[in-house]
C-alpha cells in the first residue's frame, strides 16, 4: 500500500519486461480502432458505446503494461489496481453496445437502469481500491513471475468476474436472438461476426485472468489482449458492413441522389449551380447541360413573371411552396411540376443561392383527370337511372344518394346525406323492421358481393311518405378501405303495387256485384225446374238445365274470384282443428260419387290404413280435394276410373293423399304452370271443358297455408296424379295463416259456400 509521497515515487519504479509489449500491442490495435470508428462517426449511438468500450480497453492495457513494468511489489500494486478503472467498465460498456446495435437504445436511458448496469463496476472499483476483497493488496504475497507480478487471488475476485462474465453472457444472448430475428442478411452477418467477438473474452479472457487465477495457477493473463481482438472484429464488422458509418453529409448525398423528386441549386445570377440525378430522369437533361447554364433555360416565354413572382421574393427571405409551374424538358416538352423553394444564407444573413424543389406532377394530372372523368361519367349515371341509390359508410351513414331516392321518399338532400339510414326511413319487410346493420357486412370480403336481395319492403319517412321497393345491397372488397359499408338500390314499385292492389279491388268487387243477381238468378231457375219442368217441352227442358249449369258456372267462377282477392290480399283465414282425415276423404268422396256415375267413371277411395288424425281447416281442405276430384272427373273420360289413397309420412308428421286419374294427363311443358293463376293447358277449351284456370291456384294457396305442399306427376294420354301434403294434429304447432302476395290492407273474413268446383 502507498501510505507516503515517498511510496509514491516507488510507483515509478520500472523494470523492462518483454510481456509488457503484449499489453501495449493491445493498447495500440484499440486506439487504432478507437481513431478508425470515431473518425468514420460517432454520431450514431452504437458507435459512440462501441467506442467507449475502446477506451476501457486501452486503460486497462495501457495499466496492465504498467503493472509488467514495476519493479516492486508496491508499484505492482499500484497499477495493478489501477487497471481496474479500464477491466471494470469493459462488460457494462459492451452491454451498452450491444442494447443500441440491436435497437434498444431505449433501455439505458433511465438513471435506475444505468446504475443497475454500471452500479456494481463503481462499487468494485472503490473495494478494489479500499479494500483487499477483490484485489490481493498484501504485498508480501506479490511474487515475480516471468510476465510481472503474480499473487493469489482477492476472496471477492471471483464475484467480479462473475459479473463481468455474466454481462457478456447477456450480451451473448441479445446478439443471438438478434440473429435469429433480423432477415437482412448483411445485418445478419455482422451480428454474427459479433456474437464471434463476444465469445472471445468471455471464453479466454476470463480463463486467463479469472479462472485460472482464482484456482491458483499460473498462466499469461492475456484477457487484454484477447479483448482486444473482439475488438478487432467488432470494428471489422462495422467498418466492413458499413451499417452504421452514418454521416449527416452520406445521409443528405444519398438522398439527393435517390429522391424522384428535382432539386435545383442556382445562384443569386439566377445561374444553375447544381442539379440532381432526377432532374435529367424527368427533364432529360445530363447534369453537365444545366450547370453553370442560367434558370431561364428551364422555362418558356414566362420567365420573367416567374423571377419576379415566385423567385425575386425567395432572395427577400420569402419561400414560396407547392406552386404549379410548367418546366421545359430538353425534348421541348412542358413538365408541369410543383415547385418549392428557399434561400441559401451564410453565416451573416447574406444569400447566396436558392434551392428549389420541383416534384412532376404530370402523372398525377392524368390521374386526376382520369378519376374526374370517372366519377362524372358515374355520377350522370346514378343521377339519371330510374332506381334509387344509397351508399353507406360501416356505421350506417348515408354518404352519397341520387335523385331517385330523393323523389321516392320526397326528401331533399339535406335530409338524407350525412343521416344515419335508420334515422331517414324505416324499412320494412312482413312487419319486420329492417336496420342498415342487415344490409352492410363486417366480413373482409374477397370479392364483390351481394350482401341482401329483399322484395316487397315498405318504406316510411318521418314525413309520412311511403314507398314499396325491392331492394339489393352489395359490398366492393375494398370497402373496408375506403370506408363505403354498402351500396344499396331501390327499385320502386309502389305503382305496381297500386296497380295490383287496384286490380284485386276491382275483381273483388265485380265479383261482389254479380254475386247477389247470380243467387237470384240462380233461385229462380230453381223453382222453375221444379214447378214447370211438367209443362215444357223436352227441348224447353233441355235449354232450362243449360241455363241452370252456366249459372252455377258463373257463380263457380264468382267464387274463385273472391277466393283469389282473399289470397292476395292476405286475408284467406285459417280455422285449423284436429279432424278425423278418412271421415272428411268419405265425405267429399260420397259428394262425387252422383256425378262420376253421371260421366260413367269409377270413383273409389282405396281402403286406408289407420291415420293420425290431421290440423286442417275442414271447410278450406275440402274446397281443395272437391277440386282435384272434380277436374280429375272432368278430365277423364267415359269408362276411366279416379281412385283416391292416403297414407302417413312418419318422417315429416304428415298425412299425403293422392287423387290419381286414367284421363287425358297434362303435357310436360304444361306442368310448371299448372299452378298459376288463371293457366289452362289449351286444348281443353276445345275439349268443352268449362274451367276457369283458378281451382289449383287456390288449392296450392291453402295448402301452403297449412305448411304442406301440393304436387302433380302426369304422363299424357295416361292420366295424372295430384298429391298434397297436409300436417298430423300431434304435431301441436298452431297455423299462422301464410300470405300469398299481397299484406292484407283490409281484413275481412268470410265463408264461402263449398260449390266452388262441383259443377266446374
Ligand atoms: P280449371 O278450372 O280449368 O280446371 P284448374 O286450376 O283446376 O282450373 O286446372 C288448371 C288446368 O290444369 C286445367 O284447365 C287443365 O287443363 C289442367 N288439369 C287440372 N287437373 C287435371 C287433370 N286431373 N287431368 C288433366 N288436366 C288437368
Amino acid at each position: 500500500m502507498i501510505n507516503s509521497t515517498a511510496d509514491l515515487l516507488f510507483i515509478f519504479d520500472f523494470h523492462y519486461n518483454p510481456y509488457v509489449l503484449f499489453s501495449l500491442w493491445a493498447v495500440l490495435i484499440s486506439s487504432v480502432l478507437l481513431y478508425l470508428i470515431v473518425s468514420k462517426g460517432i454520431q450514431v449511438s452504437a458507435n459512440r458505446w462501441f467506442a467507449f468500450v475502446l477506451i476501457t480497453i486501452i486503460l486497462w492495457g495501457l495499466f496492465e503494461a504498467l503493472n509488467r513494468f514495476s519493479a516492486t511489489a508496491v508499484s505492482s500494486d499500484f497499477w495493478n489496481v489501477s487497471a481496474m478503472i479500464g477491466w471494470a467498465f469493459v462488460a457494462p460498456a459492451f452491454l451498452g453496445f450491444t442494447l443500441t446495435y440491436i435497437g434498444n437504445d431505449k433501455f439505458l436511458t433511465s438513471i435506475g437502469r444505468q446504475l443497475l448496469v454500471f452500479g456494481p463496476a463503481f462499487v468494485f472499483l472503490f473495494l478494489g481500491w479500499t479494500t483487499g476483497l477483490i484485489n490481493n493488496r498484501n504485498i508480501e504475497q506479490f511474487q515475480r513471475v516471468f510476465y510481472g507480478w503474480e499473487s493469489p487471488s482477492a476472496s471477492f475476485f471471483w464475484l467480479v468476474i462473475a459479473w463481468i462474465d455474466g454481462l457478456f453472457i447477456i450480451s451473448l444472448f441479445l446478439l443471438i436472438r438478434h440473429w435469429i430475428k433480423v432477415k437482412d442478411a448483411v445485418k445478419k452477418r455482422q451480428t454474427s461476426l459479433f456474437i464471434v467477438a463476444v465469445l472471445i473474452p468471455i471464453v479466454g479472457g476470463s480463463i486467463t485472468n479469472g479462472i485460472m487465477p482464482i484456482l491458483g495457477m499460473t498462466v499469461f493473463p492475456a484477457a487484454v489482449l484477447l479483448t482486444s481482438v473482439m475488438s478487432l472484429i467488432v470494428t471489422y464488422a462495422i467498418l466492413k458492413y458499413k451499417l452504421f458509418v452514418i454521416t449527416p453529409a452520406t445521409v443528405v448525398s444519398s438522398i439527393v441522389d435517390t429522391m424522384h423528386e428535382m432539386l435545383i441549386v442556382f445562384n443569386p445570377n439566377y445561374v444553375i449551380e447544381f442539379v440532381n440525378p432526377a432532374v435529367e430522369a424527368v427533364l432529360g437533361y445530363g447534369q453537365e447541360k444545366l450547370v453553370g447554364e442560367p434558370l431561364s433555360k428551364l422555362f418558356e416565354g414566362n420567365w420573367e413573371d416567374v423571377r419576379e413572382k415566385y423567385l425575386d421574393p425567395v432572395y427577400e427571405g420569402k419561400t414560396v411552396s407547392g406552386i404549379d409551374l410548367n418546366l421545359v424538358s430538353a425534348s421541348g416538352e412542358k413538365i408541369p411540376v410543383s415547385f418549392s423553394a428557399s434561400a441559401l444564407k451564410d453565416l451573416k444573413g447574406t444569400t447566396f443561392g436558392i434551392v428549389g424543389v420541383a416534384t412532376d406532377i404530370s402523372k398525377i394530372r392524368d390521374l386526376f383527370s382520369d378519376v374526374t372523368a370517372e366519377r362524372n361519367k358515374l355520377t350522370t349515371t346514378i343521377e339519371s337511372i330510374a332506381d334509387g341509390v344509397i351508399a353507406l359508410d360501416f356505421a350506417g351513414t348515408v354518404i352519397m344518394t341520387n335523385p331517385a331516392v330523393l323523389k321516392m321518399l320526397s326528401l331533399s338532400e339535406g335530409d338524407v346525406v350525412g343521416k344515419n339510414l335508420d334515422t331517414v326511413v324505416t324499412m320494412t319487410e312482413d312487419d319486420r323492421r329492417i336496420k342498415f346493420k342487415d344490409l352492410i357486412t363486417k366480413r373482409k370480403l374477397t370479392e364483390d358481393t351481394v350482401i341482401a336481395q329483399k322484395e316487397n319492403i315498405k318504406l316510411n319517412t318521418n314525413f309520412g311518405k311511403e314507398a314499396y321497393v325491392n331492394l339489393t345491397s352489395s359490398a366492393i372488397k375494398e370497402g373496408s378501405e375506403a370506408g363505403l359499408g354498402a351500396i344499396v338500390t331501390l327499385n320502386d314499385i309502389s305503382k305496381e303495387k297500386e296497380f295490383e292492389e287496384m286490380k284485386i279491388d276491382f275483381v273483388s268487387m265485380a265479383a261482389h256485384e254479380l254475386r247477389t243477381p247470380l243467387t237470384a238468378i240462380r233461385g229462380y231457375l230453381s223453382v222453375l225446374q221444379e214447378e214447370i219442368t211438367a209443362h215444357l217441352s223436352k227441348e224447353q227442358n233441355s235449354f232450362l238445365d243449360k241455363a241452370f249449369i252456366s249459372s252455377s258456372q258463373l257463380a263457380a267462377l264468382v267464387e274463385n274470384l273472391l277466393s283469389v282477392s282473399r289470397i292476395e290480399r292476405g286475408a284467406m283465414k285459417l280455422e285449423a282443428e284436429p279432424q278425423d282425415w278418412k271421415g272428411i276423404l268419405n265425405e267429399v268422396v260420397a259428394n262425387y260419387t252422383p256425378l262420376a256415375k253421371e260421366k260413367e267413371i269409377k270413383l273409389v277411395l282405396n281402403a286406408l290404413s289407420d291415420l293420425p288424425k290431421v290440423l286442417v281447416d275442414k271447410f278450406r281442405i275440402s274446397e281443395v280435394l272437391s277440386n282435384l276430384i272434380g277436374n280429375a272427373l272432368n278430365y277423364t273420360n267415359a269408362g276411366g276410373s279416379v281412385e283416391l289413397s292416403a297414407e302417413f309420412d312418419k318422417k315429416n308428421n304428415t298425412v299425403i293423399t293422392r287423387v290419381k286419374d286414367t284421363g287425358q294427363g297434362i303435357p310436360e311443358s304444361a306442368l310448371p304452370h299448372l299452378f298459376t293463376k288463371f293457366f289452362r293447358v289449351s286444348g281443353v277449351l276445345e275439349q268443352g271443358s268449362k274451367g276457369t284456370g283458378l281451382g289449383l291456384y287456390i288449392s296450392k294457396a291453402i295448402i301452403n297455408m297449412h305448411h304442406g305442399e301440393i304436387w302433380v306427376e302426369s304422363i299424357e294420354g295416361k292420366g295424372s296424379t295430384f298429391s298434397f301434403s297436409v300436417p298430423i294434429a300431434a304435431e301441436l304447432t298452431p297455423i299462422k295463416p301464410k300470405t300469398e302476395g299481397a299484406k292484407p290492407k283490409r281484413v275481412f273474413v268470410r265463408k264461402v259456400r263449398a260449390e266452388s268446383k262441383v259443377l266446374a
